[in-house]
């Protein structure tokens, strides 16, 4: 074993695996540019008073994974734990909005949480998400769910099942947090410690709870939307009618509440249903009183985020194209000093027209050289020697054909480019 390993709960993305990464972050970057969305950067650390006034005091989240730290001043930051957050922290310190074209936003970066590490599960994690901010419309709320949509199905993905909710407003969460009180008050012994503490807090959490005796328990709890108002059961309604409109299937599971404090109406999930996973790929929901609770004026919004972590894992679980391996299009074979420096000039040439050329300056041998043209998986080997070098020649070889061709050199781009 080395002396050093990676922290436990983050992993290294190696060689082999990052094809994978870049093209699920190229194909986001396709949808949410068809959706017009635009990509916006925050800094992977924030005051961390901002997540504990957003995600809320009492969520998981802030009170046990968060990553905090003081730096040499004595400020309290903290690491990312999602990324709403500081994306509405940005568009209300830079004053951004529909009018400036920027309410539109996507992200794709680095999270961080001191979770128990388990499998798809990281301490650091990489997401994507977008956020829609300054509508109440629910057309944004089914747009941002079709964008969510589209992104899993031109990835090629299909077990997966969409199911939404909507958990109120503030006006119709008081009865119905009063209800799931009063349904789970006489159960309280057999609850995790957890949930007794959410039971004031936040009862709706208890719904969500993965640990299995509250799961069980919650199995009957109160449906949130026999306790919808009029507002919110229109607005729910127009959703579902959005959809369907855009032939996206779905499921209402008045069970999905979504973890943090902020969300209200429209929450929805992407589950993944190959068979054993049932995880969430992608979380969402709308947050009409976040912007509110870090400063700015009534801005409210809808966004979703995913983990490329348990993204790629469904896709090699459905045996999807990440496209191919990344190799060099060229690998020189020099033989000979002068050989070799002939072939630098040309290395540069090609490189400069955008092909990629690949060699090996530590092997002198025809056949080492040849065998490490097949081992990088090039697909032609450019053989120059000192014959060839003389009558300005050099050789072209397709190397999965296995054919071979004389060619001039100041011709060699031109026909590599035209294969
Ligand atoms: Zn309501
Ligand atoms: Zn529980």
């Amino acid at each position: 074993m080395s002396t050093y390993q990676v922290p436990r709960g983050t992993f290294d993305i190696l060689p082999d695996e990052s094809y994978k990464w870049q093209f699920v972050i190229k194909v986001f970057r396709e949808i949410a540019r068809e959706f017009n969305y635009k990509e916006i950067v925050t800094p992977i650390f924030e005051k961390s008073e901002i997540f504990e006034r957003s995600v809320g005091e009492s969520s998981d989240i802030v009170e046990k994974e968060m990553y905090k730290f003081e730096d040499k001043k004595g400020r309290v930051f903290a690491l990312r734990p999602e990324g709403t957050a500081p994306v509405v922290r940005s568009f209300i310190e830079n004053g951004l909005s529909l009018k400036t074209n920027s309410s539109k936003l996507y992200y794709l970066g680095p999270m961080f949480r001191y979770d128990r590490p388990q499998k798809g599960r990281y301490r650091q994690f990489y997401q994507y998400g977008i956020e829609n901010i300054g509508s109440t419309n629910p057309f944004v709320d089914a747009e941002v769910i079709a964008l969510a949509y589209r992104f899993l199905t031109k990835l090629g993905l299909k077990n997966f099942a969409l199911q939404i909710n909507s958990i109120g407003c503030k006006n119709c969460t008081t009865d119905y947090d009063d209800a799931l009180k009063e349904y789970f008050n006489p159960s309280l012994v057999e609850l995790c410690s957890d949930c007794r503490n959410r039971l004031l807090k936040n009862p709706k959490r208890l719904l969500d709870c993965k640990v299995k005796s509250c799961k069980a328990i919650a199995q009957e709890a109160p449906s949130m939307l026999d306790y919808l108002d009029e507002d919110c059961t229109a607005n729910f309604d127009k959703v579902k009618e959005y959809l369907t409109a855009m032939e996206i299937p779905f499921i209402v599971n008045p069970k999905i509440v979504r973890g943090l404090d902020y969300y209200s109406q429209t929450a929805f999930e992407f589950i993944d249903t190959n068979l054993g996973a049932q995880n969430t790929l992608v979380g969402g929901g709308r947050y009409d009183t976040l912007a509110e609770q870090l400063g700015g004026k009534n801005m409210p919004g809808i966004g979703f985020a995913g983990g490329f972590e348990r993204l790629i894992l469904s896709m090699e679980e459905e045996k999807l194209s990440f496209g191919l391996q990344q190799v060099p299009k060229v690998y020189l074979v020099a033989l000979g000093t002068e050989a070799r420096i002939a072939g630098l000039k040309l290395i540069m040439e090609m490189r400069r027209m955008g092909i990629s050329t690949e060699y090996d300056p530590d092997k002198t041998s025809m056949n080492a050289q040849m065998k490490m043209a097949n081992r990088t998986g090039a697909e032609f080997a450019l053989i120059l020697g000192e014959d060839e070098l003389k009558n300005n020649n050099i050789i072209l070889k397709d190397l999965t054909k296995g054919e071979q061709k004389i060619i001039k050199i100041p011709d060699i781009i031109k026909s590599i480019k035209d294969k």
